[in-house]
């Protein structure tokens, strides 16, 4: 099995399975090794290549089962994309006690303060309303070792930039970091030559 050869537990293995993914896809075949070491990554890759997988894979092995603070952010330009990447990490996670929440602006704070006190151990926000969480003291991320940046690209777009190196700054220096992002604009190097170590360069 082209999975477990990747060094994929049999929990998760167990999960691909019956989400119908028989072999890894060429961003999950190289991404994966590279981040199960521990290593920064830069994917330039589009939807549709299952680079979702390709980070929540290894997100889902790294994070601890203890409840607790935070572990794991993916940073997403839309609420639509948070959803839809909370649920595939849900899915692979499906066999852990590991749970991804999505948090997006325009939905009601109280609900997801009350979302929070069940304390999920990855959170996929929008820029924006992750750093109304952590001014309310309701996220902190001291704790989280990975962020992913998803469609970083669209997020410059969308005037997240500043917010994203906010987000950057406040977690560990020891953190891992994952930039994904279709095309590489000047802004989008800058950020990753800041905030990225040595990183592996994965172009699809
Ligand atoms: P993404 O590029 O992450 O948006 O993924 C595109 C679609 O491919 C999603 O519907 C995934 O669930 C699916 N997918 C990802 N990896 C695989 C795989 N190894 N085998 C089959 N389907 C996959």
């Amino acid at each position: 099995q082209k999975f477990k050869a990747l060094g994929i537990s049999n929990e998760i293995i167990r999960a691909l399975n019956e989400m119908g993914f028989e072999e890894p896809t060429p961003i999950q075949l190289e991404g994966i090794p590279v981040l199960l070491e521990g290593k920064d990554l830069i994917g330039q890759a589009q939807t549709g290549t299952g680079k979702t997988a390709a980070f929540g894979i290894p997100l889902i092995e790294k994070v601890k089962k203890h409840p607790g603070m935070v572990q794991g952010i993916v940073l997403t330009p839309t609420r639509e994309l948070a959803i839809q990447v909370a649920e595939e990490l849900n899915r692979i996670g499906q066999f852990t006690e590991i749970h991804a929440l999505p948090i997006y602006g325009g939905q009601d704070i109280q609900r997801q303060i009350k979302a929070l006190k069940r304390h999920p151990q990855i959170i996929v926000a929008t820029p924006g309303r992750l750093m109304d969480h952590m001014r309310r003291g309701t996220i902190k991320l001291q704790d989280t070792q990975m962020v992913v940046l998803d469609e970083a690209d669209e997020m410059l777009n969308m005037g997240f930039i500043e917010d994203i190196e906010q987000i950057l700054s406040t977690t560990s220096d020891e953190r891992q970091t994952l930039l994904f992002s279709a095309t590489m604009p000047r802004p989008i190097q800058n950020l990753a030559q800041r905030f990225l170590h040595d990183p592996a360069l994965i172009k699809i």
